[in-house]
């Protein structure tokens, strides 16, 4: 599956704010935001001072772009993201972040096996996770309740997982998630509800952006 392989942090620059898309240097003065927080290119800070108010449309169109780049799903792929939440019965926007949220590299994200999703995507693509016993490198794999996701046998050897566990100890997932750091495994105990997802972001307006 296709990704999107530019800077991260101009991605962050051209939403006007942190989407946490470093891991542990989004915390730092290192990031971006904090250091030059106007659009990346070569007018980025005169349009920072000559923003007039955005259109409906704008508003829309920034707030899916923002939710895709969170999750690093790209534009065809969240499209169907889209499709499968308005099929579905229920608050299409809050069924989004749902699907979102069940894929197992932000699952793997959630449980603390990675500092973002980013680095989760690639640590599943290479093979270190199963699902229930059985080895699964598709980070958009939909996890659902019961499901026991965990460091393969032969990965634990390696020094990041090796150090992973002591990590692990005090890092808290979100309540439809279980954590057992000792054994780097994770549960996933039911689907999430809107109000657990931490995500900020306004999904009423992508849904109205979709429905134009
Ligand atoms: Fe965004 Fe993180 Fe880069 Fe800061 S360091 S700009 S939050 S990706």
């Amino acid at each position: 599956m296709a990704r999107y392989i530019g800077p991260v942090c101009r991605l962050c620059r051209r939403e006007g704010e942190k989407l946490y898309l470093k891991g542990e240097r989004c915390f730092t003065p290192k990031c971006a935001i904090e250091r030059r927080n106007y659009p990346p290119g070569q007018h980025g800070r005169e349009l920072q001072f000559r923003r007039s108010r955005p259109s409906d449309y704008g508003l829309q169109l920034r707030e899916k772009q923002k939710l895709r780049r969170i999750y690093g799903v790209l534009e065809r792929q969240f499209r169907r993201y889209f499709e499968i939440a308005q099929r579905a019965r229920g608050m299409t926007g809050a069924l989004l972040l749902i699907l979102l949220e069940r894929r197992l590299d932000n699952v793997v994200y959630r449980l603390g096996f990675a500092s973002s999703r980013a680095q989760a995507r690639q640590l599943v693509r290479h093979g270190h996770f199963e699902v229930n016993g059985r080895k699964v490198d598709i980070p958009s794999y939909q996890v659902k309740p019961g499901d026991i996701i965990r460091v393969r046998e032969s990965s634990r050897e390696k020094e990041y997982f090796k150090a992973l566990a002591e990590r692990l100890e005090g890092h808290r997932p979100p309540p439809w998630l279980q954590l057992n750091p000792q054994d780097l495994s994770g549960q996933v105990l039911r689907l999430p509800v809107r109000e657990e997802i931490d995500t900020r972001v306004q999904e009423h307006l992508i849904v109205e952006f979709y429905s134009r």
